[in-house]
């Protein structure tokens, strides 16, 4: 048995960065088995206290390791409603493998992310498989295997929040409506992570699963807008927003209105949900030859690596050092591969430009000081240290809120100083019968607390609505 964790082959640097396909290319059979081999099976499976929407991870790994894929399928889907999107984009390191026991042996914990999206992308090339599950599924609820109960839940955003809470929802009877203001169902996981790391054809596959489910989806309908959140309380037992957070946060420097600065929002919407970056787009990009992104998160890394490929060269500018940047550590190291330059301990003060264009960046040294309330060290300004990059575009990358606009979608909906909705531990707001989750709940986090949470609501829906 191979005691060494199988490594996941990649796109080289070079070639990569001329195009927008998938960078991490997968396990192929004989990798996942071998690295299916290595799993213990552990009686107690810490590794499944690491996973927020609780996959049953021995379990599907143990059907890897006999080579029933099929049989894996079932078990990650019957746990997991997104399979493939979170065994690309989940921070698996700091999840499920952080406490995998094998984590504290130099071969390193079992890639358990690789594994889960090695069953879900071998899954969607079987369609015929697939197909039969899919038929068995919508069979199983009008056979009444999975009979409907006669309530519906409206969902308000189709992120992984909303998805999740939608497949659990129609999984007990529910008849579920996810109402989304764009033209394009799959919220973040469709305008804000790039092709290169998640493949936009994968979203849309998850996203039919559901809809062979019957959850019906409402695109171009912004809730608040097209129909009251009033209307949707009154025509279903229950609601769950999974708004997300819309809401950039800039910089508050002078010169950010400023032509060429963007959010990182904006610019990477208009490449991954307009595709900006194919040249037959009618919703071109600003053409830059070099940008500098402000921030150290993924979105930054996403932004940076996107400007990448569209032929700039890129700093990215952070006020504290890479021991604190938020960013998964791997899209840290291809960012990094792809020529991306770090400019550490470093801080923007001012956006400089001519004739309305940007043109740099005025920045100070920063030196970084004891932790802060938020448990990170504090970054303090080094005296007389002024310096311009310059940069004919730049990206601000420094994370998001939920759009103030939420608050007025219920009366007596309550939200923090930071327009956060407030819920309970089932995710019940101040209104009854509205559930909140996801990024409109707890500001800019990751995909996979957002579908734990979308699963925690739909629960306790369940509990109170479902049948008894
Ligand atoms: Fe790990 Fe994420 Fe899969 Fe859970 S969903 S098992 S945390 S990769
Ligand atoms: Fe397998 Fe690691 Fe989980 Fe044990 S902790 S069951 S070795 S994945």
């Amino acid at each position: 048995m191979k005691t060494g964790r199988n490594m996941m082959p990649h796109q080289a640097a070079g070639k990569r960065i001329k195009n927008f396909d998938e960078v991490a290319l997968g396990f192929g059979k004989e990798a996942a088995v071998s690295e299916a081999s290595r799993c213990l099976n552990c009686k107690n499976a810490p590794c499944k206290g690491g996973c927020p929407v609780g996959v049953d991870i021995p379990r599907f790994i143990a059907r890897v390791k006999e080579k029933d894929f099929d049989g894996a399928a079932e078990s990650v889907n019957s746990d997991n409603a997104l399979p493939a999107i979170c065994g690309r984009v989940c921070p698996q390191e700091r999840q499920c493998e952080a406490r995998c026991v094998l984590g504290r042996t130099a071969g390193g914990s079992v890639a358990i992310g690789a594994l889960e999206r090695y069953v879900a992308d071998y899954s969607a090339a079987h369609p015929a498989i697939s197909e039969a599950v899919a038929k068995d599924e919508r069979s199983a609820a009008a056979s009444g295997a999975v009979a409907k109960n006669g309530r519906s839940v409206a969902v308000i955003g189709s992120g992984p929040s909303g998805l999740t809470a939608a497949a659990e929802l129609a999984q007990a009877g529910f008849s579920v409506t996810v109402y989304e203001s764009l033209h394009e169902a799959g919220g973040v996981l469709t305008y804000g992570i790039p092709e290169f790391r998640l493949p936009k054809a994968l979203v849309k596959h998850e996203i039919d699963k559901l809809a062979a489910l019957g959850v019906e989806f409402s695109r171009n309908t912004p809730v608040g807008n097209a129909v009251t959140g009033a209307e949707l309380l009154e025509k279903n037992c229950a609601v769950f927003i999974a708004a997300g957070a819309g809401l950039p946060v800039f910089l508050n420097v002078k010169g950010e209105n400023l032509n060429g600065v963007f959010s990182a929002n904006e610019y990477l919407t208009r490449v991954n949900l307009m595709r900006a970056y194919d040249g037959r787009s009618d919703t071109p990009v600003y053409a830059s030859k070099n940008a500098v992104i402000v921030g150290a998160g993924n979105v930054a890394m996403d932004a940076a690596r996107t400007a990448r490929r569209l032929g700039a060269e890129v700093n990215l500018v952070y006020r504290r050092t890479r021991a604190e940047m938020p960013a998964r550590a791997e899209e840290i190291v291809h960012a990094e591969e792809e020529g991306v330059k770090f400019r550490l301990l470093n801080a923007p003060v001012e956006i400089i430009g001519e004739y309305g264009r940007v043109t740099g960046v005025r920045c100070v040294d920063t030196v970084l000081g004891e932790p802060d309330a938020s448990g990170r060290r504090a970054a303090g300004e080094v005296p007389e240290s002024e310096h311009i990059i310059p940069c004919d575009m730049l990206i601000v990358a420094l994370g998001t809120t939920p759009n103030p606009m939420i608050k007025n979608l219920f009366e007596g909906l309550k939200t923090t100083a930071k327009g956060t909705i407030i819920t309970d531990e089932n995710g019940e707001t101040s209104v009854k019968n509205v559930f909140a989750g996801g990024d409109a709940v707890t500001g800019a986090a990751t995909v996979i607390l957002a579908m734990g949470a979308g699963k925690v609501a739909a629960k306790a829906i369940i509990a109170r609505h479902g049948k008894k």
